[in-house]
């Protein structure tokens, strides 16, 4: 794992190296069954190092608790690009397509039972499908990629997503992501 960040903090096979203070590669505990993937860093993750440290990974991790995951201890969590993309743009495909083999090297190394993709972008980055999040999240899929096979993915709604539409009424954006987590802990248990 040591390795894995060194050799992204060097790497500059993207445009988003340019604009970047710094690689943005986990957090979590890189021995856990469940991993975590977003999209990319914020400014405020691009400034400390980190994924999902800001207001969005602070939602992030109190709706894990509530379900009984503690996101640095049960969780590897990371995103599909390493960089920040200025502005907080969604990453673009080449962009996405340079930085995977980074994250095969974190999926190979944490080799987890379980994975979320947070938001429309990660389910893009990681199983190809562009668009329908409203729709597949909450449900368990399953790929025949060989760093993929056998794990259960779960594509989740962006925890900033939830922030902004903040209603906590039942059926509501947040409510659904709380019964997701409910489920990934059920399924964690079962493993
Ligand atoms: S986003 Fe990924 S591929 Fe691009 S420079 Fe950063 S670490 Fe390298």
């Amino acid at each position: 794992m040591r390795q894995l960040l060194l050799d992204c903090a060097a790497c500059r096979r993207c445009g988003l190296a340019a604009e970047r203070q710094q690689v943005v590669v986990s957090r979590g505990n890189p021995t856990a069954r469940l991993m975590l993937i977003g999209e990319g860093p914020g400014a405020q993750e691009d400034s400390v190092g980190l994924p999902f440290v800001g207001r969005s990974g602070q939602l992030l991790d109190q709706l894990l608790a509530v379900a009984g995951i503690d996101s640095n201890q049960d969780a590897y969590v990371c995103n599909v690009v390493k960089c920040r993309p200025t502005g907080n743009r969604k990453p673009k495909p080449m962009e996405l397509a340079a930085c995977r083999p980074w994250l095969e090297r974190q999926i190979a190394l944490v080799n987890p039972a379980v994975i979320l993709l947070l938001g429309a972008t990660a389910l893009e980055g990681v199983l190809g499908i562009k668009g329908g999040i409203t729709s597949l999240r909450g449900k368990w899929h399953a790929s025949e990629e060989e760093i993929l096979h056998g794990r259960n993915l779960m594509p989740v709604l962006h925890p900033s997503y939830l922030l902004r539409f903040n209603s906590q009424a039942k059926g509501s954006p947040r409510t659904l992501t709380a019964a997701d987590f409910q489920e990934v802990h059920r399924c964690l248990l079962a493993l």
